[in-house]
């Protein structure tokens, strides 16, 4: 039996499936081990394999049966997995910089590696829920994380990964937020150096640094300014507008017309079959998840009619979503031979 191993690696743990020939996922939910990032890529791969060892055993097959493995990590990589000489959170050794992270995994694993990053992952995993493997379809995935992350395929199997490594990056896509109600004077400044991109609109790191700050000086009284960390209070704010909390519920708002503006711009660009969204910014109550979308789409600009009814859905099991991806991944290459 060819099985392939999908292996997410995050910045504190990785996570771990395996796919059959027939494309049944052997693992339900998370598979998790520590990272071990930190200390250097010999001791992170060393762990990573021993992890596999731990998974197959869970899983009830044996090391021998898999044929490809998808590796899955953050980036700043290239397209084939050599990671940036300037480093990055989650690869913060020395050793790290420039280090070629899918031929140090595949010569440890004696067996092909393929590399993708945990954006187009995770776009991978939400267009095969949608489409299966064998299709012409094609998608955009946004990942409303701590970051934003996403991915575009096209034509099914194809994921864009681009000349350096950044297809696909739709964090830092720039958008005309100046439109979104009830935002005059918000400034919202991105990591990289834009103002008003994807990222600096939607994500964690967006309703910490711009728009709870934003938020809670027009409401001095509320709960969430009694904190005085924006860090602390920007964990609470999905948890507060799950429970009908207006300010939280703006703030949600807000980041899904900015969304809309940019799934706009997808349309006009790929006029995709369809729209996703995951993360962990909308792992929630189906309620929830139904409102958002709707805000999304209150978001979006009128549409052509032939486009108006395009399709916005949620990434099921996002957490695993990296690690399903890269085996999806794995599994068309095992199919290409
Ligand atoms: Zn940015």
């Amino acid at each position: 039996m060819k099985i392939v191993a999908g292996i997410d690696l995050g910045g504190t743990a990785v996570n771990y499936t395996f796919l059959t020939g027939d494309e049944r996922f052997l693992i339900e939910g998370l598979c998790e081990h520590p990272a071990l990032s930190r200390e250097g890529p010999g001791v992170c791969l060393t762990q990573i394999e021993h992890g596999l060892g731990v998974a197959a055993a869970l899983a009830g097959i044996a090391i021998s049966d898999i044929a490809v493995v998808g590796l899955d990590t953050p980036g700043p990589a290239s397209a084939n997995g050599v990671l940036s000489a300037r480093g990055s959170t989650n690869f913060v050794h020395p050793d790290w910089s420039g280090y070629d992270i899918r031929l140090g995994l595949e010569i440890r694993l004696a067996r092909p590696v393929v590399y993708l990053n945990d954006g187009n992952a995770g776009a991978l995993w939400g267009h095969y829920v949608l489409f299966g493997a064998n299709n012409t379809a094609s998608s955009v995935s946004a990942l409303i994380g701590t970051g934003l992350g996403g991915g575009v395929i096209v034509d099914g199997e194809v994921v864009i990964r681009g000349r350096k490594g950044f297809g696909g990056e739709l964090g830092h896509v720039l958008i005309p937020y100046q439109s979104i109600a009830g935002t005059e004077g918000l400034r919202p400044e991105c990591n990289c150096g834009r103002t008003g991109d994807l990222e600096a609109l939607c994500s964690l790191t967006a309703i910490e640094k711009s728009l709870l700050p934003y938020f809670l000086r027009r409401n001095p009284g509320h709960q969430l300014a009694a904190i005085g960390d924006f860090r602390k209070a920007s964990k609470l704010v999905r948890g507060l507008a799950e429970n009908g909390d207006p300010l939280c519920l703006e703030i949600f708002r807000v980041q899904a017309h900015a969304l809309g503006l940019f799934f706009d711009e997808m349309v006009n660009t790929f006029d995709p079959d369809a729209l996703i969204v995951g993360g962990g910014a909308i792992e929630t109550s189906a309620a929830f998840q139904a409102w958002f979308i709707s805000e999304v789409r209150n978001g979006m600009p009128v549409q052509r009619l032939e486009q108006a009814d395009i399709p916005i859905r949620i990434m099921p099991d996002g957490d695993t979503a990296g690690a399903r991806g890269a085996a999806i991944e794995a599994l068309r290459v095992l199919r290409a031979g």
